[in-house]
């Protein structure tokens, strides 16, 4: 069954026309990568189907689990199920890595909205035992606070996080290996795999070619907002796509 669905979607900042026509369907269980340069909408993408800070959607639809959520606020998709990882881990540093992860149910600030319990009281994805055992390099460091981890446990943190959240279906990954060493890609790689072999469908948002296509099932390459290509891992590779990616 398609999960998510985004049909013909043109998306401004003010004046500025950033996604072009962007059409992707991601199944449930899938991993799909949408792969493409700086610049090329990667993120207003995202932007787009969880509505935080989005951009004017002004033409085609974002469908999810059914239900068209083109217009929705972030913490309707939230509580939908999808789950982003934002670009840049948006963590609270001052607080400690297990604070953070219980973060997740307490209301507080701009991430109010984003990581609030599902009305109902849906329990979370994972609890922090699980996470723990998924992260263990978080379990060593629970009590330090999170401005002082190096930047891959950070983005460990930033997925752990996101996995507290109340019935997800969705994970939103924007470039979890940016700015990362290439032995810490490795370590949040497998992490991700981990993650991904649970079933939890995922759309990995990666500059990065090759860590992308360890993981995903298939994978679109946006280029000036469009959709340049779209083809499994095998296709991909099989392609000659340089000129849109950084190899
Ligand atoms: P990156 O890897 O740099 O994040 P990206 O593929 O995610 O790249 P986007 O961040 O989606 O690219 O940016 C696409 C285009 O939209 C860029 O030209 C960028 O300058 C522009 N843009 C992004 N956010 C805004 C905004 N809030 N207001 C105006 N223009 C924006």
């Amino acid at each position: 069954m398609t999960l998510l669905e985004l049909d013909g979607v043109h998306a401004y900042y003010g004046a500025s026309h950033i996604l072009r026509g962007v059409s992707m369907a991601i199944d449930e269980g899938e991993v799909v990568s949408l792969l493409g340069r700086n610049g090329a909408g990667k993120t207003t993408t995202v932007r787009s189907i969880v509505g935080v800070e989005p951009p004017e959607v002004r033409s085609g639809s974002v469908r999810f689990d059914g239900a068209d959520v083109t217009e929705w606020p972030a913490d309707d998709i939230v509580r939908a199920g999808v789950g982003v990882v934002p670009e840049g881990r948006r963590l609270f540093t001052e607080l400690t890595v297990e604070e953070n992860l219980e973060m997740s149910n307490i209301a507080r600030g701009r991430w109010n909205t984003i990581y609030r319990r599902a009305p109902g009281g849906g329990s979370p994805t994972m609890t922090v035992n699980e996470l723990y055992d998924l992260f263990p390099r978080l379990e060593e460091r629970r009590d330090q606070r999170s401005g002082t981890l190096s930047g891959g446990e950070q983005q460990m943190l930033s997925i752990a996080r996101t996995l507290r959240l109340p019935d997800l279906q969705l994970l939103l990954l924007d470039e979890p290996t940016e700015g990362l060493a290439p032995q810490i890609i490795q370590s949040v790689s497998e992490s991700i795999r981990e993650i991904t072999g649970q079933g939890l469908t995922v759309l990995l948002i990666e500059q990065n070619v090759r860590e992308a296509l360890k993981l995903a099932d298939r994978g679109y390459v946006l280029d000036q907002g469009e959709i340049v290509y779209e083809g499994t891992v095998g296709e991909l590779e099989r392609e000659d796509l340089d000129q849109y990616l950084v190899v």
